[in-house]
């Protein structure tokens, strides 16, 4: 069903604010609703994957946009996760033992099944998700080029590299880089595919195994990744998802692996540092944002309205890298947000299996709370509503109209907090100096924006803005599609980061070998440790007028 955001609406039912568990049951999930692709012998297929020690309770996924159940999956333990790193760590010798290029071929290969068969997992993102099929789609060219990515560059960047020995000549050193052994990847509902499985290829493709453990909301687009990364050639137990809650499973996950990729809400991500720091293991978080977009006064506004639109309400707003503050100057601002309103305000709103809706439903009633509480909290002191503000249950019971806000204050959560929702606030700003300010003054920095038609001072605006990556004249793909360069939060929106070089020799152990010829680094023969020291002392000068050498 589709319908436009500015058509009338009833109020929330109470039934809209009900839990995943007390959802329908599954006998009364329509098979309809599934489309003809999702099937109940396929669900089951992708529950079996999960390896349990045992009989396990069972947790039923809900599809956010109908209310109703898509299928089960089992209630993991820790004995569960306990079982699979034991089974990683009897695969992964043999996977690491490989040549990285025979590596890479299943990565390419798993590429090319994913783009063939994407029509079957868009339908699984857009069921366990919510998300218009649109968004679902991002999902599908990103880990196809990450995968490749990864495929084509993993040999090269895990080849033996040749370092600057001790002493030139005498010593021959080198840095290699071996897997860490098993990576944990714990990753949250937004991006279900994407980030269920993108940062597991890396780990992969460095020889080593890997569990996953999908958030308990969207197991199933992780499961149907592992079972494409089988048929791919992948060897039984080098890959693993483990499905349930992750207080319960997180814990023993970090208790397991050897290095963990987290991705999430920067309150759960202080708790996994904790527990990986207690373990002395290194990890890598993707955090929570406060995104911001600004809006300069030579910005094109025929690009910038649509492109504000696609940065506030992708995947429903609930992207880690969407933006919820908007700073427009002044110049622009009457021509600017009416055009902004209204193009938000046509959006359509819908959860069929194709590509009509412009957006789709949140995830869950607890998001759906999050959102309205926001929005009411901001309009009850004196925010003004341009566009949206009002859930949408004529259409599902988690929906949202697309809202765009004005006069929102620092007492106000939307101000400050991350709402993870379709909801952007605009601030009229004086000039570029002041958008910067304001977009610097938050405790988080993951993604900007800028937009403007000189794009070298747009390159320098960006490089003043405290985030770690900043798209100029676009909403947030160009950075994060460019997977040769580093992709990472400042402040508190993380710790290292994902993509290009660090984001697969993150997942290995580096090692320098040096290889010491004819001469020892000490006195040679019964020559006195003065005269030594004298000769090292010109050596050491000498040695610094050589091009190359510190
Ligand atoms: P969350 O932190 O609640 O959950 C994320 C993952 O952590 C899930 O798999 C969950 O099961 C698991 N988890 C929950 N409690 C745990 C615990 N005690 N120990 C171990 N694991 C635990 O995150 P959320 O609120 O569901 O997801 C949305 C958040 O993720 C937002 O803040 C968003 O900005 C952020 N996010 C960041 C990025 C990025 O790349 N920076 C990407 C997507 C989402």
């Amino acid at each position: 069903m589709t319908a436009a955001a500015a058509s009338p609406e009833s109020a929330a039912s109470s039934e809209s604010a009900a839990s995943p568990e007390s959802a329908a049951s599954p006998e009364s999930a329509r098979p309809e609703s599934l489309g003809p692709r999702i099937t109940a012998e396929l669900l089951g297929r992708l529950a079996a994957r999960v390896p349990v020690a045992g009989r396990r309770d069972q947790v039923a996924i809900t599809m956010p946009a109908t209310g109703k159940i898509l299928g089960h999956v089992p209630h993991g333990t820790a004995d569960d996760v306990a079982a699979a790193a034991e089974t990683a760590r009897g695969a992964q010798p043999r996977w690491a033992r490989m040549d990285a290029a025979d590596r890479s071929k299943v990565l390419l290969r798993f590429a090319e099944l994913l783009l063939s068969r994407q029509d079957e997992v868009l339908d699984l993102i857009q069921l366990e998700n919510g998300k218009a099929r649109r968004h679902a789609f991002e999902e599908i060219i990103d880990v196809a080029q990450t995968s490749r990515y990864y495929a084509r560059t993993a040999p090269r960047y895990l080849r033996p590299q040749r370092r600057a020995g001790a002493l030139p000549a005498l010593t021959q050193t080198w840095e290699y880089h071996h897997p860490k052994g098993v990576v944990g990847v714990i990753s949250p509902w937004n991006y279900p595919l994407t980030l269920g499985i993108s940062d597991a290829l890396p780990a992969l493709a460095a020889g080593n195994a890997v569990i996953a453990k999908p958030d308990r909301q969207t197991p199933y687009s992780a499961l149907w990744a592992a079972g494409l990364l089988a048929e791919a050639g992948l060897p039984p137990g080098v890959l693993q998802v483990v499905t349930g809650p992750g207080p319960e499973l997180g814990g023993p996950l970090v208790e397991h692996c050897d290095f963990l990729m987290f991705t999430g809400s920067t309150r759960t991500g202080r708790i996994v540092a904790a527990q990986a720091a207690s373990r002395l293991i290194e990890y890598s978080m993707e955090l929570g944002g406060k995104n911001a977009i600004l809006v300069l006064a030579d910005a094109d506004l025929r690009r910038t309205v649509p492109g504000a639109v696609r940065a506030a309400f992708s995947s429903t707003g609930q992207l880690c890298i969407s933006m919820e503050r908007m700073y427009v100057d002044d110049s622009v601002w009457d021509a600017f947000v009416p055009r902004f309103a209204k193009a938000a305000s046509s959006l359509r709103l819908g959860h069929s299996l194709d590509y009509k809706p412009d957006m789709g439903s949140l995830i869950s009633p607890a998001q759906l709370d999050t959102v309205t509480r926001h929005v009411s909290d901001a309009v009850s002191k004196g925010a003004e509503l341009l566009a949206g503000g009002k859930p949408r249950p004529d259409i599902g019971p988690c929906f949202y109209e697309p809202t765009v806000l004005t006069g929102t204050s620092p007492d106000m959560a939307v101000y400050a907090d991350e709402t993870f929702g379709p909801v952007i606030s605009l601030y009229r700003v004086s000039g570029a100096e002041e958008a910067i300010k304001l977009a610097n003054d938050s405790c988080y920095g993951l993604n900007f924006s800028v937009w403007t038609r000189d794009t070298r001072k747009g390159r320098q605006i960006a490089s003043r803005l405290e985030a770690g990556t900043v798209n100029v004249n676009e909403a947030y793909a160009a950075a994060w599609g460019s997977v040769d360069a580093p992709m990472g939060g400042w402040k508190d929106s993380g710790v290292g980061s994902r993509h290009g070089e660090h984001g697969i020799l993150k997942y290995t152990d580096a090692q320098t070998i040096a290889v010491q010829h004819l001469l020892p680094i000490a006195p040679p023969g019964r020559t006195p440790p003065a005269t030594y020291a004298k000769a090292m002392t010109a050596a050491m000068r000498a040695l610094q007028r050589l091009p190359g050498r510190t």
